[in-house]
């Protein structure tokens, strides 16, 4: 027998069936109506009640499923809106993405990549400083953007570029990136001698190389 939820009213005239967000059924039904009428009319509806609820559970699906890598790492994005002030933060597996008000998504999701950048920014100009001066290789500025197709850049005069969006890997690929734009410093090219200079910093580098072209975040 399906489980649903009699709503009377004085008002409807006919029976009338409708899922609710939660993926209850529920009838409206008028306000003298007997029960076995109501359970008939259910009963009738029961492949339209099937398809209809299948719908709903996929969307709580979608909802439930909203996550993202920081590092490797999955977590599951929570918004809160019932938040006594802004911000994002990581609580155990969660980012908690706190909202004043009921915002838009894509106000959410700006949020979001906010907090990724900001976390990209520090992580890696900590990591290229140490990196460098392992290397015994000087550069002057880094800046982070969101390249289309690129994960890195070196230019002639020692600036470094890198990708924000780094920040979905893991350690190692992003250790990777930054070795490989520290190595045209000395070399413009990647010729022989580049990739030696690579190979004796990240010793697994192909395979690194490999992993930043078959795995995709979004
Ligand atoms: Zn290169």
């Amino acid at each position: 027998m399906m489980d649903y939820q009699i709503k009377r009213s004085s008002r409807s005239l006919s029976l009338r069936l409708s899922i609710n967000a939660q993926g209850k059924v529920v009838v409206s039904a008028p306000k003298f109506m007997p029960e076995f009428m109501i359970r008939k009319f259910v009963e009738a509806q029961k492949d339209w009640i099937e398809s209809n609820l299948a719908k709903v559970q996929k969307n709580q699906v979608k909802i439930k499923t909203d996550e993202l890598y920081i590092f490797d790492k999955k977590y599951q994005v929570v918004t809160n809106h019932n938040a006594s002030r802004m911000g994002v933060l990581v609580q155990g597996e969660q980012i908690l993405v706190n909202n004043l008000s009921k915002k838009t998504p894509t106000k959410i999701q700006q949020q979001i990549e906010d907090f990724l950048k900001k976390t990209a920014t520090k992580y890696i100009s900590t990591r290229t400083a140490i990196l460098a001066k392992q290397m015994k290789i000087k550069y002057k500025r880094i800046s982070l953007r969101e390249q289309s197709s690129r994960w890195g850049s070196c230019s002639s005069h020692g600036n470094l570029n890198f990708n924000w969006r780094l920040v979905h890997y893991a350690p190692a690929i992003i250790d990777y990136v930054i070795i490989h734009e520290l190595a045209h410093r000395k070399e413009m090219n990647h010729s022989k001698k580049f990739w030696e200079i690579v190979r004796a910093h990240d010793s697994e580098y192909l395979i690194h190389k490999g992993q930043l072209r078959k795995k995709r975040y979004n």
